[in-house]
Order: C-alpha cells, then structure tokens, then sequence
C-alpha cells in the first residue's frame, strides 16, 4: 500500500490537467455515469489526506480516490492510446493523459461527503492544516502501541509501514510502548520529524530514513538493495546488523504488517 508521501505526490502529478477542459471516462464502465457528469469540466484543484486523493471540479464536485493495495496511477503524454478496460477512470486533454487503475475506493462526491471522509481520518504530516495535538490526545489516552497507533488513520493519517518503523528508529523508542506512555516531548518530536521526512519523501518520491552520518557514502557501506526505494534503518532489514550498533534488525507482525526494530537501540 503506497504511504501518504505518494498519494500526495499524486496531487501535485494531477495538477497537470489544471487550466482547460478535460476528457473524463471511464473506459472499465464502473466510472462511466460519474464520468459524464464531469466530463469536460475543468480541474479546478487537487489534495491529498493521508491516503485519500481528491480532484476537484468545477467549484464543488470531487473525484475521490483510495488506492488500496491495488490501485495504480499512470501517466503519459497525448496522444492517448486506446484504453484498456482495466482503466476505471481516465482524464486526458490535448497534452497528457493519465490512467487509474484497480483503487478500492473512485467515487464523485460533494463538499459535504469530502468533509466526511476528513472528519473520520487523524492529522496529516503532510497537510498544512495538520494539528499534532489531535494525534496526542488519542496516543496519550491509548493502551494500544505506538508501532499500531502510528498505522491507524484515525490516529494520524498517512503514516505507512516503512515510516512508522523508521520514525521509531530514529527516536530510540521501543514499539511496543503504549500510547499513554509517550510523553509530550517524544511525541513533538516524532511529528517534526514526520513532517519533514515525508515531505522530502514527495520531493524525491521515495523514503530516505538515515541521517547524513549514516549514508551509504559516509559508513563506507554498500548501498541497500531493495525494490521499495531509499537508505532506511530498520524496515526490511531483518537479521541484518543495525546501522548504529551492529545488533541484528528483529522482525515480527504488528497491525496485520511486519514491523522492524532495533532491539538495543529501541529500548525507550
Ligand atoms: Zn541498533
């Protein structure tokens, strides 16, 4: 499942079709009455929530989008080819064009039904309207651990595996602690750190986790091999030594995905 830096990165990827009218369709069917509604409108702005996508037309339609597991994104330039009717929603004007496939969730929807969607989901480091607070009054009050309280939407919105495994690296903080166990202070400077690693995660559109001390090039290390992007601590490196203290990366399942820590440097 993408993590929240990618869906907003989709955002800013849409605002291509921004400025004129666009061809709107749903070559798979599914789409096909929504995407009359709207077709020829202009695309008047896009945003992003956690791992909730949203293309705004006209002053107060919007197309919601939830990837899923499965759901993919494809651009290109014009002209389009014929679509395959695997394509749930595809917008196109005279220069580009952009496919969607397989999301759980491609829905047109009012202001009203948009503010529902928000109201149900956490803060978003990502968001500039983001309150950190809100996340800490439910973690503060929480048995729960902070490794399933950082993938729960409601709780913070956006967060995904990789990132709540490295963000816990970085702040020496065990996974398992409950919620009501991290103090204030932790809790700021989880979210700052937040904040700042996935917007570099949408400048770059990958996850870099380690500090500049702990690059490939300053460690004299190779650099790490792996399908899912950048330079991390923790996540996918089980029974590998860790980047600080040479202990091998543990692994086990929490919240239904694999978690990976540190157990000497994540005592806290
Ligand atoms: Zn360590």
């Amino acid at each position: 499942m993408p993590e929240g830096h990618t869906i907003h990165r989709l955002a800013l990827d849409y605002r291509r079709f921004s400025g004129g009218a666009v061809r709107v369709t749903s070559p798979q069917g599914k789409f096909s009455d929504a995407a009359a509604l709207i077709d020829g409108a202009p695309l008047t702005r896009t945003e992003a929530h956690g791992k909730h996508l949203f293309l705004g037309f006209r002053d107060s339609d919007w197309v919601h989008i939830h990837l899923g597991l499965f759901g993919k994104v494809a651009f290109g330039g014009a002209p389009a080819p014929p679509a395959t009717d695997t394509v749930r929603l595809r917008l196109a004007n005279p220069t580009v064009y952009v496919d969607l496939r397989g999301p759980t969730t491609c829905a047109l929807i009012t202001d009203d039904e948009k503010n529902a969607v928000h109201a149900r989901l956490g803060p978003d480091p990502l968001r500039d309207d983001a309150d950190p607070d809100a996340a800490y009054r439910r973690i503060s009050r929480s048995r729960t651990t902070i490794a399933a309280l950082l993938m729960d939407q409601k709780v913070i919105a956006g967060v995904g595996n990789v990132y709540r495994a490295e963000v816990l690296f970085r702040h020496g903080i065990d996974p398992y602690r409950a919620g009501r166990d991290i103090t204030p202070a932790e809790w700021d400077a989880v979210w700052t750190d937040l904040v700042e690693l996935m917007h570099e995660g949408v400048r770059n559109n990958r996850i870099d986790t380690v500090r500049p001390e702990h690059t490939p090039e300053a460690m004299g290390r190779p650099p790490r091999v792996d399908d899912h992007g950048g330079e991390v601590y923790v996540y996918r490196r089980a029974t590998l030594p860790c980047h600080l203290c040479g202990t091998g990366i543990r692994t086990a399942d929490l919240a239904a995905r694999n978690l990976f820590w540190c157990p000497t440097c994540q005592k806290r």
